[in-house]
Protein backbone atom coordinates (compact mmCIF):
# COMPACT_ATOMS: atom_id res chain seq x y z
CA UNK A 1 0.00 0.00 0.00
CA UNK A 2 2.68 2.01 0.83
CA UNK A 3 3.54 2.10 -2.58
CA UNK A 4 0.93 2.81 -4.02
CA UNK A 5 0.20 5.81 -1.86
CA UNK A 6 3.26 6.86 -3.51
CA UNK A 7 1.75 6.59 -6.61
CA UNK A 8 -1.36 8.24 -5.60
CA UNK A 9 1.05 11.06 -4.19
CA UNK A 10 3.17 11.66 -7.86
CA UNK A 11 -0.91 11.06 -9.53
CA UNK A 12 -1.78 13.96 -7.46
CA UNK A 13 0.99 16.06 -8.23
CA UNK A 14 0.92 15.25 -11.68
CA UNK A 15 -2.41 16.47 -11.73
CA UNK A 16 -1.54 20.18 -10.36
CA UNK A 17 1.10 20.19 -12.95
CA UNK A 18 -1.67 19.41 -15.23
CA UNK A 19 -3.69 21.93 -14.16
CA UNK A 20 -1.21 24.61 -13.47
CA UNK A 21 0.27 24.16 -17.21
CA UNK A 22 -3.64 24.02 -19.01
CA UNK A 23 -4.47 27.45 -17.13
CA UNK A 24 -0.90 28.97 -18.91
CA UNK A 25 -2.35 27.18 -21.98
CA UNK A 26 -5.65 28.84 -21.83
CA UNK A 27 -4.00 32.05 -19.99
CA UNK A 28 -1.51 32.52 -23.82
CA UNK A 29 -4.08 34.21 -26.07
CA UNK A 30 -4.97 37.04 -23.63
CA UNK A 31 -1.01 37.30 -23.41
CA UNK A 32 -1.41 37.69 -27.35
CA UNK A 33 -4.23 40.51 -27.08
CA UNK A 34 -2.56 42.44 -24.23
CA UNK A 35 0.65 42.41 -26.36
CA UNK A 36 -1.59 43.98 -29.23
CA UNK A 37 -3.33 46.31 -27.11
CA UNK A 38 -0.10 47.51 -25.79
CA UNK A 39 1.11 48.02 -28.93
CA UNK A 40 -1.73 49.78 -30.32
CA UNK A 41 -1.14 52.20 -27.25
CA UNK A 42 2.27 52.57 -28.04
CA UNK A 43 1.52 53.20 -31.25
CA UNK A 44 -0.59 56.60 -30.29
CA UNK A 45 2.29 57.88 -28.05
CA UNK A 46 5.38 57.20 -30.49
CA UNK A 47 3.19 57.59 -33.65
CA UNK A 48 2.00 60.96 -32.49
CA UNK A 49 4.79 63.15 -34.35
CA UNK A 50 3.91 60.98 -37.76
CA UNK A 51 0.29 61.87 -36.77
CA UNK A 52 0.63 65.99 -36.73
CA UNK A 53 3.03 65.13 -39.57
CA UNK A 54 0.69 63.95 -41.50
CA UNK A 55 -2.19 66.40 -40.40
CA UNK A 56 -0.21 68.90 -41.28
CA UNK A 57 0.52 68.12 -44.84
CA UNK A 58 -3.29 67.66 -45.36
CA UNK A 59 -4.01 71.20 -43.59
CA UNK A 60 -1.33 73.03 -45.90
CA UNK A 61 -2.91 71.44 -49.38
CA UNK A 62 -6.51 72.59 -47.62
CA UNK A 63 -4.68 76.18 -47.80
CA UNK A 64 -3.27 76.45 -51.01
CA UNK A 65 -6.36 75.49 -52.80
CA UNK A 66 -8.10 78.54 -50.56
CA UNK A 67 -5.06 80.58 -51.84
CA UNK A 68 -5.92 79.72 -55.29
CA UNK A 69 -9.39 80.13 -55.05
CA UNK A 70 -8.69 83.61 -53.12
CA UNK A 71 -6.65 84.42 -55.48
CA UNK A 72 -9.64 84.04 -57.92
CA UNK A 73 -11.94 86.11 -56.00
CA UNK A 74 -9.38 88.97 -56.22
CA UNK A 75 -8.88 88.84 -59.87
CA UNK A 76 -12.28 88.84 -60.32
CA UNK A 77 -12.91 91.71 -57.70
CA UNK A 78 -10.35 93.73 -60.32
CA UNK A 79 -12.08 92.97 -63.76
CA UNK A 80 -15.36 94.42 -61.62
CA UNK A 81 -13.56 97.05 -60.71
CA UNK A 82 -13.09 98.68 -64.26
CA UNK A 83 -16.45 97.83 -65.08
CA UNK A 84 -18.53 99.90 -62.35
CA UNK A 85 -20.67 102.27 -63.24
CA UNK A 86 -21.22 104.34 -59.96
CA UNK A 87 -19.92 105.35 -56.76
CA UNK A 88 -21.49 102.87 -54.55
CA UNK A 89 -20.83 100.12 -56.29
CA UNK A 90 -17.19 101.41 -56.77
CA UNK A 91 -17.24 100.58 -52.61
CA UNK A 92 -18.95 97.79 -52.25
CA UNK A 93 -16.23 95.86 -54.63
CA UNK A 94 -13.56 97.40 -52.91
CA UNK A 95 -14.68 96.23 -49.97
CA UNK A 96 -15.44 92.85 -50.87
CA UNK A 97 -11.73 93.12 -52.76
CA UNK A 98 -10.48 94.08 -49.38
CA UNK A 99 -11.90 91.25 -47.18
CA UNK A 100 -10.28 88.91 -50.18
CA UNK A 101 -7.20 90.49 -49.44
CA UNK A 102 -7.43 90.15 -45.76
CA UNK A 103 -8.29 86.45 -45.92
CA UNK A 104 -5.61 85.56 -48.36
CA UNK A 105 -3.09 86.76 -45.89
CA UNK A 106 -4.46 84.65 -43.32
CA UNK A 107 -4.60 82.26 -45.53
CA UNK A 108 -0.56 82.34 -46.54
CA UNK A 109 0.18 82.55 -42.43
CA UNK A 110 -1.10 79.51 -42.33
CA UNK A 111 0.39 78.06 -44.84
CA UNK A 112 4.21 79.46 -43.73
CA UNK A 113 3.34 77.93 -40.04
CA UNK A 114 2.39 74.91 -41.70
CA UNK A 115 5.80 74.73 -43.51
CA UNK A 116 7.29 75.86 -40.42
CA UNK A 117 5.80 73.09 -38.71
CA UNK A 118 6.71 69.90 -41.05
CA UNK A 119 10.22 71.06 -41.19
CA UNK A 120 10.12 70.63 -37.54
CA UNK A 121 8.34 68.05 -37.50
CA UNK A 122 10.60 65.90 -40.50
CA UNK A 123 12.96 64.13 -38.44
CA UNK A 124 10.53 63.47 -35.33
CA UNK A 125 8.49 61.95 -37.67
CA UNK A 126 11.21 59.91 -39.26
CA UNK A 127 12.34 58.50 -35.89
CA UNK A 128 8.71 57.89 -34.79
CA UNK A 129 8.94 55.42 -38.18
CA UNK A 130 11.81 53.89 -37.29
CA UNK A 131 10.02 53.48 -33.45
CA UNK A 132 7.46 52.56 -34.82
CA UNK A 133 9.22 49.64 -37.03
CA UNK A 134 11.32 48.51 -34.00
CA UNK A 135 8.28 48.33 -31.56
CA UNK A 136 6.07 46.27 -33.91
CA UNK A 137 9.11 43.61 -34.32
CA UNK A 138 9.38 43.68 -30.73
CA UNK A 139 5.37 43.10 -30.11
CA UNK A 140 6.23 40.64 -33.13
CA UNK A 141 8.96 38.89 -31.40
CA UNK A 142 6.76 38.64 -27.76
CA UNK A 143 3.55 37.01 -29.65
CA UNK A 144 6.19 34.25 -31.18
CA UNK A 145 7.88 33.78 -27.95
CA UNK A 146 4.20 33.08 -26.50
CA UNK A 147 2.95 31.38 -29.53
CA UNK A 148 6.36 29.04 -28.88
CA UNK A 149 5.31 28.68 -25.27
CA UNK A 150 2.04 27.73 -26.31
CA UNK A 151 3.60 24.86 -28.25
CA UNK A 152 5.70 23.65 -25.53
CA UNK A 153 2.79 23.40 -22.93
CA UNK A 154 0.72 21.87 -25.17
CA UNK A 155 2.97 19.04 -25.32
CA UNK A 156 4.05 19.07 -21.61
CA UNK A 157 0.07 18.61 -21.30
CA UNK A 158 0.43 15.46 -23.39
CA UNK A 159 3.33 14.11 -21.69
CA UNK A 160 1.64 14.99 -17.93
CA UNK A 161 -1.44 13.00 -19.28
CA UNK A 162 0.60 9.88 -20.53
CA UNK A 163 2.47 9.69 -17.05
CA UNK A 164 -0.77 10.26 -15.15
CA UNK A 165 -2.33 6.99 -17.23
CA UNK A 166 0.79 5.21 -17.01
CA UNK A 167 0.54 5.51 -13.33
CA UNK A 168 -2.92 4.70 -13.14
CA UNK A 169 -2.61 1.92 -15.07
CA UNK A 170 -0.21 0.55 -12.23
CA UNK A 171 -2.75 0.96 -9.47
CA UNK A 172 -5.40 -1.08 -8.43
CA UNK A 173 -8.48 -0.07 -10.78
CA UNK A 174 -10.68 0.53 -7.25
CA UNK A 175 -7.97 2.35 -6.04
CA UNK A 176 -7.74 4.80 -9.42
CA UNK A 177 -11.29 4.92 -9.42
CA UNK A 178 -11.35 6.15 -5.59
CA UNK A 179 -9.13 8.44 -5.82
CA UNK A 180 -10.39 9.96 -8.90
CA UNK A 181 -13.97 10.34 -7.29
CA UNK A 182 -12.29 12.01 -4.23
CA UNK A 183 -10.40 14.27 -6.60
CA UNK A 184 -13.50 15.15 -8.46
CA UNK A 185 -15.11 16.27 -5.10
CA UNK A 186 -12.34 17.79 -3.75
CA UNK A 187 -11.05 20.25 -6.15
CA UNK A 188 -8.50 18.16 -7.38
CA UNK A 189 -6.97 16.84 -4.32
CA UNK A 190 -7.58 13.65 -3.18
CA UNK A 191 -4.62 13.39 -0.91
CA UNK A 192 -3.74 15.43 1.93
CA UNK A 193 -0.57 15.23 3.87
CA UNK A 194 -0.52 14.88 7.70
CA UNK A 195 1.00 17.85 9.08
CA UNK A 196 1.57 18.12 12.43
CA UNK A 197 -1.39 16.23 13.55
CA UNK A 198 -3.48 17.74 11.35
CA UNK A 199 -5.13 16.82 7.38
CA UNK A 200 -2.81 18.86 5.82
CA UNK A 201 -5.79 19.49 3.57
CA UNK A 202 -8.48 20.62 5.83
CA UNK A 203 -6.16 21.49 8.63
CA UNK A 204 -9.09 19.71 11.45
CA UNK A 205 -6.60 18.29 14.08
CA UNK A 206 -6.90 13.70 13.86
CA UNK A 207 -7.40 11.56 15.99
CA UNK A 208 -4.16 9.63 17.32
CA UNK A 209 -5.64 6.42 16.25
CA UNK A 210 -6.06 7.66 12.21
CA UNK A 211 -2.39 8.78 12.46
CA UNK A 212 -1.00 5.15 13.33
CA UNK A 213 -3.46 3.96 10.95
CA UNK A 214 -1.90 6.27 8.32
CA UNK A 215 1.62 5.31 9.42
CA UNK A 216 1.34 1.74 9.63
CA UNK A 217 -0.25 2.00 5.84
CA UNK A 218 -2.42 -1.03 6.06
CA UNK A 219 -5.38 0.51 5.03
CA UNK A 220 -6.25 3.56 2.79
CA UNK A 221 -7.15 5.31 5.36
CA UNK A 222 -9.17 9.52 4.88
CA UNK A 223 -9.53 12.33 7.29
CA UNK A 224 -12.73 12.38 9.44
CA UNK A 225 -13.29 15.80 8.00
CA UNK A 226 -12.74 16.14 4.17
CA UNK A 227 -12.79 12.15 3.15
CA UNK A 228 -8.98 12.87 1.66
CA UNK A 229 -7.20 9.79 1.62
CA UNK A 230 -4.39 10.44 4.61
CA UNK A 231 -0.25 10.06 4.10
CA UNK A 232 2.49 10.23 5.97
CA UNK A 233 4.55 12.74 4.42
CA UNK A 234 7.77 11.71 2.57
CA UNK A 235 10.04 13.94 4.57
CA UNK A 236 9.20 11.24 7.58
CA UNK A 237 9.88 8.00 6.15
CA UNK A 238 11.95 8.89 3.41
CA UNK A 239 15.06 8.47 5.67
CA UNK A 240 14.70 5.01 7.09
CA UNK A 241 12.70 3.54 3.81
CA UNK A 242 15.02 5.01 0.61
CA UNK A 243 17.64 1.90 2.02
CA UNK A 244 14.99 -0.48 2.39
CA UNK A 245 13.55 0.08 -1.10
CA UNK A 246 15.92 1.14 -3.58
CA UNK A 247 13.27 -0.13 -6.48
CA UNK A 248 10.73 2.64 -5.83
CA UNK A 249 13.17 5.01 -4.56
CA UNK A 250 14.37 4.73 -8.25
CA UNK A 251 10.84 4.21 -9.99
CA UNK A 252 9.92 7.32 -8.73
CA UNK A 253 13.18 9.06 -9.67
CA UNK A 254 12.15 7.84 -13.18
CA UNK A 255 9.04 9.58 -13.24
CA UNK A 256 10.27 13.08 -11.88
CA UNK A 257 13.34 12.57 -14.36
CA UNK A 258 10.66 12.23 -17.36
CA UNK A 259 8.36 14.90 -16.30
CA UNK A 260 11.61 17.35 -16.20
CA UNK A 261 11.40 16.85 -19.80
ZN1 LIG B 1 -9.11 16.80 6.00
Amino acid sequence: LRDQIRRLVRLQAIGFEIRDAEAAHAAGPVRIAALEEEFRRNMEEIGAARLRHEDLVLERQRLHEERESLQKKLEAGHQKLMQVSNQREYSAVLNEIDANRSSLATTEEGISRCDEEIEQLSAPAAEADERIEAARGEVERLIDEVRREQETLAERIAALHRQRDEIVAELPPALARRFEQISRARDGIALAAIDAGACGACHVRLRPQVISLARRSADIVLCDSCRRILYVPPEEPAQGEADDKPEDGRSLGDHSASAGH
